[in-house]
């Protein structure tokens, strides 16, 4: 039987899997970009996992990586969703937003390519300024064109701006904490912590409740912050068995 076109379902193979400092959604950013130095490793898998492939892709310096939500997936999807820029109060069509829930669960994020690099016969991307999750399943990757992809004349509608900046603060233990996990990892820490921070990660709902303490986790620590009058400050950081 021909296949009809229209109605066939289509499959596709994961062509590598990320390795992020982000272990869980809390606390990453809601676009690509906007924290540089959060930092994933892109492992190629399968037949994609030799350097071939990816042969050319090393004078670019962004990629387009399109992906797997894979942590929301099971939770389904509906023709409308309350974006946070809205306050989480107001409806839009799905199409009109880039929510994870949607009716094929795929994201699309340009990131920075550090490098290329071949350990063990593993092939990995080194990319910075990420929004994923780790363990992520990548779908396809392709080199960003900025003569053809970026668009100078473009309108934003409900998001005409980035995030607004809030002010963040640490405490002289979690100062010191920072610089020892810095030291031992080579992660850059604090930097991090203020660039996630300081676009306020707390969806809307949160926003509206008097809870005052959250944690946000990075490459195996649970960084721990209030909200306080200053701004938010983290008042330590506790290392975690994963
Ligand atoms: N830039 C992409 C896009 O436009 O398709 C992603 C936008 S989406 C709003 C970004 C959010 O997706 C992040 O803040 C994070 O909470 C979530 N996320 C990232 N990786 C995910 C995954 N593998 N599964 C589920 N959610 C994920």
């Amino acid at each position: 039987m021909p296949v009809d076109a229209s109605t066939a379902a289509l499959t596709v193979q994961p062509v590598g899997f990320i390795r992020s400092c982000y272990r869980e959604k809390f606390g990453i950013p809601r676009q690509p970009g906007l924290a540089t130095s959060a930092r994933a490793r892109l492992e190629l898998s399968g037949a994609c996992n030799c350097l071939e492939a990816v042969n050319g892709l090393g004078d670019f310096s962004h990629i387009w990586v399109q992906f797997l939500f894979h942590g929301t997936q099971a939770e389904g999807w509906r023709p409308t969703v309350r974006p946070p820029r809205l306050g989480g109060d107001k409806r839009v069509g799905v199409f009109a937003t880039r929510s994870t829930h949607r009716p094929n669960p795929l994201g699309l994020s340009v990131v920075k390519l550090e490098g290329i690099h071949q350990d063990n016969g593993q092939v990995w991307l080194e990319l910075s300024g990420i929004d994923l999750l780790d363990g992520t399943p990548v779908v396809d990757i392709k080199p960003y064109l900025p003569w053809a992809d970026s668009v100078t004349e473009a309108t934003s509608g409900f998001a005409p701006e980035p995030p607004e900046n809030h002010p963040v603060l640490f405490t002289d233990e979690a100062l010191e904490q920072c610089r020892q996990y810095q030291q031992q990892t080579g992660h850059p820490f604090q930097q991090l912590i203020m660039e996630l921070l300081s676009q306020d990660p707390r969806p809307a709902y949160l926003k509206k409740r008097s809870r005052s303490d959250y944690g946000v986790r990075l490459w195996g620590c649970n960084i721990r912050w209030r909200v306080t009058e200053k701004g938010f400050e983290v008042f330590s950081i506790e290392r975690e068995d994963r």
